[in-house]
Formats: C-alpha cells, sequence, structure tokens
C-alpha cells in the first residue's frame, strides 16, 4: 500500500463544492481507500490571475500506480469541466499528485513530487495539517512555509479544528 497525497484546486464555479465532490469521488473510487482531506482554505492566485482560489490537499492510501491515479485525476477534473485554455488558467478543478510514498519520478506526462509544491503555501499549509513532520528538499513544512509567507492565504471559515 502506497500513501499518496494529492493537492486539490479550484477558482471557478462552485469551488468549494467542487473541492468536496472531488473527494467523495476520489474516495469512491476502486483502489483508493483511507481518504484523509485537510480542511479548506481560500488564497490569492499565485503567477496568475481571475478569482480567489479554494484549496485542500488528501491523503489517501493505494495499490494503483503513480500512472494510473494520474489519469483517475484527470478524468475526475474532465468530468469536473475543466479546460486549459493557456497555463495558470482558471479552472473548475485542479488535482495534482503531490506525492506518491517516498518515490521520486520523472516522466513525460508526471514529474513527483511535485515541482512547485514547496513553493505554495496554499499547498504546504493544508498539507501540514496531514503531515507535521514531512520534509521537502531537506527542510521542514515549516521552513518552507515561512520562505512564501508573503502569499495570503486564510482558512474557508466555519471549519472545525482538526
Ligand atoms: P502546476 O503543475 O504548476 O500546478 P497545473 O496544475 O495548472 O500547473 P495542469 O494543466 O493541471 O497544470 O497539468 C499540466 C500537465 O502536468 C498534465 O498534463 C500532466 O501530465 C503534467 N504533470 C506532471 N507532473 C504532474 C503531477 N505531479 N501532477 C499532476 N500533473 C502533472
Ligand atoms: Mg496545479
Ligand atoms: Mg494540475
Amino acid at each position: 500500500m502506497i500513501k499518496a497525497c494529492i493537492g486539490l484546486g479550484a477558482n471557478l464555479g462552485e469551488a468549494l463544492a467542487s473541492l468536496q465532490q472531488a473527494a467523495h469521488e476520489l474516495a469512491a473510487t476502486p483502489g483508493i481507500t483511507g481518504l484523509r482531506l485537510s480542511r479548506f482554505y481560500r488564497s490569492a492566485p499565485v503567477d496568475a490571475t481571475g478569482p480567489d482560489y479554494v484549496n485542500a490537499v488528501a491523503e489517501i492510501d493505494t495499490l494503483l500506480s503513480a500512472d494510473a491515479l494520474l489519469d483517475i485525476l484527470q478524468k475526475i477534473e474532465n468530468q469536473h469541466g475543466r479546460l486549459r485554455p493557456y497555463r495558470n488558467a482558471p479552472r473548475t478543478l485542479d488535482l495534482d499528485l503531490l506525492l506518491y510514498g517516498d518515490l521520486t519520478i520523472d516522466t513525460p506526462r508526471l514529474t513527483v513530487p511535485h515541482p512547485r509544491m514547496h513553493e505554495r503555501a496554499f499547498v504546504l499549509r493544508p498539507l501540514q495539517e496531514l503531515r507535521p513532520t514531512l520534509h521537502l528538499r531537506q527542510s521542514s513544512l515549516q521552513t518552507l512555509l515561512q520562505a512564501c509567507s508573503d502569499q495570503a492565504l486564510e482558512l474557508v471559515p466555519g471549519q472545525h479544528q482538526p
């Protein structure tokens, strides 16, 4: 069994509802068990324009290969009407494979750990809820978060402490 982490994000449509639905769809996928979901965060776009994002991170247990997992993530994105008119365009749903066990993957369609996750507060903060002792690139999540403290991030109101 592999523990994998998935970054969820959306800034078009009912973004919070899309993320909640995507988490349910992931949890209901054959080959995926034990889904744990962080709280939801609201963030201003990084290197992009458009409405604020809602973000979260999910951890799952899976026997699926990383490639098969990416297929499933892309299928769920497509079911939510994901379009890719240009890089970093606003989106109804983005599902990125952040971590796949402790494997390093570098293929034309898949780079894991996700190559930009360590510089994104909207990934690091929810990931920290699920994996508080995780290190990336020899740094704690707290240290990495301090380096991107200029990125505004707030909890979506009305959620309980984990
Ligand atoms: P970013 O990767 O900077 O978050 P994005 O999520 O908007 O940007 P997408 O349009 O969702 O980028 O994906 C572009 C391509 O990235 C996909 O076709 C996919 O093959 C590739 N890709 C490479 N590594 C990963 C990964 N770890 N998770 C998801 N997609 C990946
Ligand atoms: Mg992304
Ligand atoms: Mg993506």
